[in-house]
Parts: structure tokens; C-alpha cells; sequence
């Protein structure tokens, strides 16, 4: 408890991991709690392909481990435990982690984003049971099933291409008929035989007997007509939220629950920085986290300096 570090890095993702490897190089000794699932979304990510300097592309996984290696090389020490609660009522400020204390003059908020449940009458019960937001976790299970993706994000046609590979047919349901997705990630999902796209339309109730997911009703948003589909998995693909819940209030965020950043990349709490999909509400990439990440360690080494 006595020790003050100098950095604090919360979470494990692009963003993360590139403070991290920024801190070190720095001298700053950071110490990083990246999570009891270290490595962030991308862990649940097949193929990389947009990552410049992987002209093959790279596994999610794989991509994490190797920027893990790169930052400890330097010195960051990570620890792959989740941060219950933060103290940012006076300083140094206190992290709290499996009921142990840890205080540091500054914090980086690398936590990323979680998955939005549609939270359709019916899911709870069929979550683990046929219902997913994880393609690449539970999509080997479905082999020649019948399964249905909702969403019309990039998100949703990378995880409906995806599970052509297991599925024998796989639905994406999306509820009006333009996508958000990227072109190149919907044409592939158009241009796969095994994906049927029905627009203008979302799930009303999920559909289940004793032994899982049977399907859901789908309504037509602008008349209300219903009709049924039969898939024994749903992979719902509708975004993400913010993980913040451990900052208790005590950092400024806006509406949806991103953080805000107030002077380059710190936060409405002096010392306490933030970078990566827990404050980007517009582009959301790993490239564009691990840039963030850079532009945090930077950040609090100047800010750390300036305390002097
Ligand atoms: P997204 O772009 O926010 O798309 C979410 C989709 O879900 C939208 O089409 C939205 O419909 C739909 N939706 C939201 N709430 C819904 C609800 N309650 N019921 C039915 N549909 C609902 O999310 P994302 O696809 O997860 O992508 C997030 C970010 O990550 C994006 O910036 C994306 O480019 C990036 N990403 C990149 C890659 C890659 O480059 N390899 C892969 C995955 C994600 P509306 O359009 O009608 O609002």
C-alpha cells in the first residue's frame, strides 16, 4: 500500500497495451491490471485484416499476445486481474483490487467496451442456451445449424461471414435496410451463399423448448407484421457499451457512458487519463486505440513531470 506507482493502466486491449509499451520505454515502471479476460475484444476476433504491418492479417488473439510481449519487454508488469473500485477523491489516488489498495499519482482508462444485449423478452433464459454476442467463441457449436445474426454493423457481417464456416445457413437480420457495416465487410457478407438478409426486421421474442433456442418472432418495425424464424443459435451484433462502472461516477461522461476527455487525453479528474473504446464513440479500431493509447502514456509522462 505504500508504494505510489506512477501509472496505474486499466485494461488490456490495443489502447492499453500501447500506453503500456509508451509508460515503459518512458521509465515510468506502469503497472496495468489488465482483467481476469486480459487482451479485450479482440480476444473474441478472428482475423485482423486492417491492421497496418500484417499484410496476411493477424488472429485477435494472437495480435494481443504479441503486443503483450512487446510491452513487457520494455517493463510493464500486468497483472491479470479486474479493478474493483478507484478512490480519485484526493492523492495519490487509490486502486482497489481484490480487496488490495494499490495508489498512484496517475490512472490510464484503457477498460474498452462490452456487448448490448437486445434483452428481448425470452433471452435471459436462452443466453448460453443458443443466444450469444460471440461469434467466435460459440460458433464451432452450431456446425450445419441454422443460426441468425442481428445487427447491420460491421460487427454483424464479420461474425454472419464467420459462421459459414459451421453454420449450413445463417440469417442476418437487420432492422431497416441500410447498413452501418463498411463496404468491404458487407459485400463479403452479401456475396456468401450460406447468408440470407432480411431487413426490416427485429426480434419480438426468442422462440425455445427444454433443450435450447428453437428461434424468435420477427416484426416489421414499420407495420408490426410478424412471422417466424427456425435457428437453433442468435448471435446478436448491435454494438457496444462502455466499461465504467468501476470509476463510480467519479469521471465525467456523456450520455451513452463514454468518457470524456477534457484536456488532450485526461479526464474531468487531473492525473486521470483515458484512451481507446472507452471514450470513442465514432471510430472504434484497433489501430485508432493503440494510437490513443500512445497519445495517454504521452500524456501522463508530461503531466507526471509537470508535478515536479
Ligand atoms: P455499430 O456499428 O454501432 O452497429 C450496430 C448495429 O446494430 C447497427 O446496424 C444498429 O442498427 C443495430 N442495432 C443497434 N441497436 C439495435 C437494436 N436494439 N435492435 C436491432 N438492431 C440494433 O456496432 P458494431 O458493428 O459492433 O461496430 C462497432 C465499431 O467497431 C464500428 O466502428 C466498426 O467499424 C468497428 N468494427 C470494425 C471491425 C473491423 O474493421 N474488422 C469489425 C467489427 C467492428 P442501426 O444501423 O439501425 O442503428
Amino acid at each position: 500500500m505504500s508504494t505510489v506507482h506512477n501509472v496505474i493502466i486499466i485494461g488490456s486491449g490495443p489502447a492499453g497495451y500501447t500506453a503500456g509499451l509508451y509508460a515503459a520505454r518512458a521509465m515510468l515502471e506502469p503497472l496495468m491490471f489488465g482483467g481476469y479476460m486480459s487482451g479485450g475484444q479482440l480476444m473474441l476476433t478472428s482475423d485482423i485484416e486492417n491492421f497496418p504491418g500484417y499484410p496476411k492479417g493477424i488472429g485477435g488473439p494472437e495480435m494481443m499476445m504479441e503486443l503483450r510481449e512487446q510491452a513487457e519487454r520494455f517493463g510493464l508488469e500486468v497483472r491479470d486481474q479486474n479493478v474493483e473500485s478507484v478512490d480519485l477523491s484526493e492523492r495519490p489516488y487509490k486502486v482497489v483490487v481484490e480487496g488490495e489498495t494499490f495508489l498512484t499519482h496517475a490512472i490510464i482508462v484503457s477498460t474498452g467496451a462490452e456487448s448490448i444485449w437486445l434483452n428481448a423478452p425470452g433471452e435471459e433464459e436462452q443466453k448460453g442456451r443458443g443466444i450469444s454476442t460471440c461469434a467466435t467463441c460459440d460458433g464451432a457449436f452450431f456446425k450445419d445449424e441454422e443460426v441468425m445474426v442481428i445487427g447491420g454493423g460491421d460487427s454483424a457481417c464479420e461474425e454472419a461471414t464467420f459462421l459459414t464456416r459451421f453454420a449450413s445457413k445463417v440469417t442476418l437480420v437487420h432492422r431497416r435496410d441500410v447498413f452501418r457495416a463498411s463496404n468491404i465487410m458487407y459485400e463479403r457478407a452479401v456475396k456468401n451463399e450460406k447468408i440470407e438478409i432480411k431487413t426490416f426486421r427485429q426480434v419480438k421474442e426468442w422462440l425455445s423448448d427444454e433443450k435450447g433456442l428453437t428461434g424468435a418472432v420477427l416484426e416489421d418495425p414499420r407495420n408490426g407484421e410478424t412471422e417466424n424464424i427456425d435457428v437453433t443459435g442468435a448471435f446478436i451484433a448491435i454494438g457496444h457499451k462502455p466499461i465504467t462502472g468501476f470509476l463510480g461516477g467519479q469521471v465525467e461522461v456523456d450520455e451513452e457512458g463514454y468518457i470524456l476527455h477534457k484536456n488532450h487525453t485526461m479526464t474531468s479528474v487531473d492525473g486521470v487519463f483515458a484512451a481507446g473504446d472507452v471514450v470513442d464513440t465514432r471510430y472504434k479500431q484497433a489501430i485508432t486505440a493503440a494510437g490513443m493509447g500512445c497519445q495517454a502514456a504521452m500524456d501522463v509522462e508530461k503531466w507526471l513531470e509537470d508535478q515536479h
